[in-house]
């Protein structure tokens, strides 16, 4: 039984000693996770294509933090080898690690389902989409979680067994576009998505037996370089309110805060009750969009 000391949220919340790896890092959500991580404790490796995004970010938001941001790579996680020399760089410095993040993402390419005549239907939706752009958003947003996941399996069974039973886990970034019937004009990242959310279902109740948790995050409207088509020179994004109210369905109004994001990282990371999870963090809007 716990004392109602141990439930003050430094002891609930705290990832002092931990060690977590975090893919596309360096920016957006994936940032955001690593500063939370950062912020309470942990050793964070951050990792993405840009060795000077991964650099820059560390070195902006490390300062006066407990914790600390580690720039490592570059890892393309659509190529198996990088994936593999990740895992040995990693493996070759720490004995185990408790957090795995699969946030390195794209968006692929939009075309609007707006015409209600076929032709015009067919002619855009036709036109405008590639089998390359398709399988390109589904090799990054799907294949390349599961392989990433399954590489750090052994570093992650260490971390569950320094830490206690299902200690280790994996936080997948998915989407609320996975789970709403509403293609926002990209079809091949909606569906992408949808599989990144059944992905991380087969993972948690397959890892289950490795003593190791799968969760997701669905996250709705956050400032990233996938939002807001650019990051500032502390990599970070902006996403004013009145872009995020033209969409008309985000009953909060405005985009996610980092504040909302950490708590949910936070949160899954420390839960080790929690497995299976697809933490919808949306500001409410698959309370209005249809999904499910
Ligand atoms: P960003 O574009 O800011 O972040 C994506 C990151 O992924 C970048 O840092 C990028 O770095 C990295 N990345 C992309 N492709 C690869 C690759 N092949 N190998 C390694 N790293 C890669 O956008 P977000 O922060 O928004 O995206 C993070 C995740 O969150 C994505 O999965 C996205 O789908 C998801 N998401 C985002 C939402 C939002 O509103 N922001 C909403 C719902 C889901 P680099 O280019 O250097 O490789």
């Amino acid at each position: 039984m716990a004392s109602t000391h141990d439930l003050r949220v430094e002891r609930l919340f705290s990832v002092k000693d931990y060690v977590c790896v975090i893919t596309g890092g360096g920016t957006g959500i994936g940032l955001m996770a690593a500063q939370a991580l950062a912020a309470n404790g942990a050793k964070v490796y951050i990792t993405g294509r840009r060795m000077e995004a991964l650099k820059n970010a560390a070195e902006t938001h490390s300062k006066g933090i407990e914790g600390q941001i580690i720039p490592i790579g570059p890892c393309d996680v659509t190529k198996k080898d990088d994936i593999a020399k990740l895992y040995d760089e990693i493996a070759s410095k720490e004995k185990h690690i408790n957090l795995l993040i699969c946030a390195a993402g794209i968006s692929g390419t939009k075309a609007e389902p707006e015409a209600e005549k076929a032709t015009d239907l067919k002619a855009k939706l036709w036109n405008e989409e590639t089998f390359e752009v398709w399988n390109e958003t589904y090799n990054t947003d799907v294949t390349a979680v599961y392989f990433t996941t399954v590489a750090f399996l052994p570093l992650l069974q260490a971390g569950t067994e320094k830490h206690g039973h299902l200690a280790a886990s994996v936080i997948v970034i998915s989407s609320m576009s996975g789970i709403m019937r509403h293609a926002q004009g990209h079809f091949s990242y909606n569906a992408a998505k949808g599989a990144t959310v059944h992905l991380s279902k087969l993972m948690s109740a397959e890892f289950q037996k490795a003593r190791i948790r799968v969760n997701s995050i669905a996250p709705g409207y956050f400032p990233s370089e996938m939002t807001a088509k650019s990051s500032g020179p502390d990599q970070k994004s902006e996403l004013p309110d009145e872009k995020v109210q033209e969409k008309g369905h985000v009953p909060a109004q405005r985009g996610g805060h980092d504040e909302e994001m950490a708590q949910a990282v936070l949160f899954l990371t420390k839960n080790s009750y929690v497995n299976g999870e697809i933490l919808v963090v949306d500001g409410g809007v698959l309370n209005v969009v249809s999904g499910r």
